[in-house]
């Protein structure tokens, strides 16, 4: 497999202050793990476990009050040469935004400006980011071409948002955050807001530009349903910290986290959003995360070193790893 990101040690907190006091809440805390070319990564976890942070500091969008406190992310480009993102300066990162790296919003409103008909969306988006690269006459090529290869309806381009469907609405924005063949797209819970039957097109959608390009996608759902359907390998996030990550067969069949046990065991039918109910508790706070392992709270199997000692990701072989101190060559 192919390195493509390598992400290490990476701690991304959130600082405010009130009341001359600072408020510290360590949304992504000491992460390391690795994105291969040509996959389809997901990233699960409970609403608020830290995976949307995550995802806007791989995307290098980091805007006070969030800071990055240390670590790396190194994209690498060719051969053996990598860039750290985090020490780019903003003119680099724009120069980077939407051709090496892009993003699926959750909802097609921030993209799609409700006055303006699709194509005209495109061509601002054109000319806003690329307006040296693209002669005039070629812009509306390039987006009818785009949208064709994409199996979209060229249709679209005269229309106004509101005049397309949910489904719809996803797919333009999809295909307007491929138009520059990203070597890696971040999708943040894309589908969210449709229903079942939609969802699945949405992802096809994701999945036909995968296997076509032969990019990498991370995904990141609360959904795992849409993991099992969707992604090649899946990285479980639990209170700012990766705690299980493995390919997608290991993690259904052979879940070794406790917490990853609990999502696999209650996993709903695609688009259900029920699962929560049969986790008992709630997410610890990430402004005042338990010592030791931070889900020594919820979990049956907690021990005395649980709370005084935090677990590390260790390999358990099989491209598997773990972070729970009882968990060693694969059982529990
Ligand atoms: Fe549970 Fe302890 Fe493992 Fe944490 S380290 S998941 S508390 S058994
Ligand atoms: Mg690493």
């Amino acid at each position: 497999k192919d390195l493509l990101v390598d992400v290490d040690n990476l701690k991304a907190y959130y600082v405010t202050r009130l009341y001359g006091i600072n408020r510290i809440v360590k949304a992504v805390d000491n992460v390391s793990f690795e994105i291969y070319k040509n996959e389809i990564l997901g990233i699960a976890g409970e609403s608020g476990c830290g995976k949307s942070t995550l995802l806007k500091v791989l995307l290098r969008i980091i805007k006070p009050p969030l800071f990055v406190y240390d670590g790396s992310v190194n994209y690498f480009l060719q051969d053996k040469e990598y860039i750290n993102i985090i020490s780019l300066g903003e003119e680099e990162i724009k120069s980077l935004r939407w051709k090496l790296m892009s993003y699926i919003p959750q909802g097609s409103m921030n993209v799609l400006n409700p006055v303006r008909k699709i194509k005209n969306t495109f061509r601002d988006f054109i000319k806003e980011h690329f307006k040296e690269e693209f002669e005039e006459v070629n812009i509306n090529k390039l987006i009818k071409e785009h949208l064709e290869s994409l199996g979209l309806p060229s249709e679209v381009l005269d229309l106004y948002p509101h005049q397309l469907s949910g489904g719809m609405k996803q797919r333009v924005t999809i295909a307007l955050s491929t138009l520059f063949k990203p070597k890696i797209i971040f999708a943040d819970e894309p589908t969210t807001a449709l229903d079942v039957i939609v969802q699945r097109g949405v992802l096809q959608l994701l999945k036909k530009i995968q296997r076509e390009e032969k990019n990498t996608i991370v995904i990141v759902s609360h959904d795992m349903g849409i993991h099992a359907y969707v992604s090649q390998r899946i990285a479980i996030m639990y209170a700012g910290k990766i705690i299980e990550i493995a390919d997608k067969r290991e993690i259904y069949t052979n879940p070794l986290h406790p917490y990853t046990k609990y999502l696999i065991n209650s996993l709903p039918r695609i688009g259900d959003k029920s699962y929560k109910a049969s986790i008992p508790g709630t997410p610890p706070s990430l402004a005042n995360p338990p010592m030791g392992c931070r889900f020594h709270e919820r979990c049956p199997e907690a021990q005395n070193v649980c709370r005084e000692q935090e677990p590390l990701l260790e390999d358990v072989g099989n491209n598997h790893k773990v972070a729970c101190h009882f968990v060693k060559g694969g059982k529990l």
